[in-house]
């Protein structure tokens, strides 16, 4: 079993014999043991299993390995949020004193973890352009530099990461490239492929695909040899004196020392768990993720294209559009799609975008994206509503600016209400 499509509906659980045919929710905070000795070997991470939700629970890890085996890693693990997913993946390998180099085009929610949070927990972060030169990116290098952080593309200025070129600069200075993978999915893209190290979901996007349930999820590639730079990495290469002493890289090899030790010390600490119950409703919506992906794509690309040849849009941003800033770096790395999300100015600016908004019927106003159903914001009046038009511009969201997410209903119908909305609002 290889192929995307297959993974997505039968990867992570094979019952056996009489067993479920769906994944079962295992709704149970504890595990019951019969002597003292077999859960102590659980504790030391002796032996594996399940002994309380909090660190794993067997609903999770089906629906982690289905995940796992999507992106092609040898581990993962399922996070209450996407959030916690991209603190656990820097957390994990960065503490007091180090440094990360970050894309900037990221998500804001990531950006104010790392640029205010994690700051404040001692972890410096540099943030260069996806689109900087290699100069630029190699100045921005330091010698506790721990990782190099991205989005393949960026929620919400449509970016596209040159993953190669990120990867060489990380492995050129002996740390891991963490790349970020919400928009595209492992459908579209596979950042290991690319020479990716980690990647990280905001499961609550296409992969629940339903609006239905928040999560996230850490993979790991397997690839990066942490015990080459035992320096840098001590808490994957030395003693946890918090686990009797057990070095993660000898005891569960380069496959499964980054998850490991993210689970039993991360997940032990701050507890983000995910609940059984969003685990289960996750895994419906990725048995069809390779199916709405598509419809997502050739939808979003219709109204893209209609967008695009409209007199009253001032703009359009999407890398599968020729021309667009991204589109070649879209055919390398997104030859089969990028997602839903589409970005355009209405012409007559802040005014005329607040009009085309009031007059949508198909499309909701909504903060979300990636879901069934098709949504929009206009950025200006809604999340970024306290900044005025120059503030707007620095922060690259012109007051114009309409993100849409386009859902898989008709593209006829999608591309009717946008008409009718642009003809009542652009006189
Ligand atoms: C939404 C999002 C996040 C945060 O995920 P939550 O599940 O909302 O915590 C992180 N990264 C990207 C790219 C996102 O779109």
């Amino acid at each position: 079993m290889s192929k995307i499509d297959t993974i997505c509906v039968q990867g992570g659980y094979k019952p056996a014999n009489g067993e479920p045919r769906q994944v079962p929710i295992v709704q149970s905070t504890t595990f019951k043991y019969d002597t003292s000795e077999d859960m102590g070997k659980l504790f030391d991470l002796e032996a594996s299993g399940y002994f309380y939700t909090r660190l794993q629970n067997p609903t999770n890890d089906h629906v982690a390995a289905k995940i796992c085996q999507l992106e092609g890693g040898t581990a993962a693990m399922l996070t209450s949020s996407g959030q916690a997913a991209n603190f656990f993946s820097v957390f994990n390998i960065a503490g007091e004193g180090d440094h990360i180099v970050s894309s900037s085009a990221i998500y804001g929610g990531t950006y104010n973890l790392f640029a205010h949070t994690m700051k404040r927990m001692g972890i410096d972060f540099t943030f260069v352009a996806p689109d900087a030169s290699d100069e630029e990116i190699e100045a921005a290098f330091r010698p506790e530099t721990k990782a190099v952080f991205g989005e393949t593309l960026s929620n919400p200025s449509l970016a596209v990461l040159d993953i190669e070129r990120f990867a060489r600069h990380a492995h050129a200075h002996g740390v891991p490239l963490i790349v970020d993978n919400t928009f595209p999915t492992p459908v579209n893209c596979r950042p290991f492929e690319w020479g990716a190290d980690i990647v990280t979901h905001s499961t609550t996007k296409y992969l629940d695909g339903h609006g239905a349930a928040v999560g996230g999820c850490i993979v790991d590639s397997g690839k990066f040899d942490w015990t080459k730079y035992p320096d840098k990495f001590p808490g994957l290469c030395t003693p946890d004196e918090s686990y009797h002493g057990v070095v993660y890289t000898e005891r569960f090899g380069l496959a499964g020392a980054f998850i490991t030790k993210a689970t039993a010390q991360l997940m032990r600490d701050f507890g983000s768990i995910q609940s059984p119950q969003n685990a289960f409703l996750l895994n419906l919506g990725l048995e069809s993720l390779h199916v709405r992906m598509k419809r997502h794509c050739e939808n979003a690309e219709a109204v893209a294209e209609f967008l695009a040849g409209d007199d009253r849009v001032a703009w359009v941003t999407y890398c599968g559009l020729p021309g667009d800033k991204y589109h070649e770096l879209a055919k390398k790395y997104l030859p089969g799609g990028s997602c839903g999300v589409v970005s355009f100015g209405v012409k007559g600016g802040r005014k005329a975008a607040e009009n085309f908004m009031k007059h949508l019927k198909v499309f909701a106003i909504e903060t979300h994206v990636a879901d069934a159903r098709s949504c929009c914001l206009h950025p200006a009046s809604a999340t970024h509503r306290q900044m005025n038009d120059d503030e707007l511009r620095a922060a690259g969201v012109s007051p114009d600016l309409v993100r849409m997410s386009v859902g898989i209903e008709d593209a006829a119908d999608l591309i009717a209400d946008i008409d009718q909305a642009l003809a009542a609002a652009v006189r």
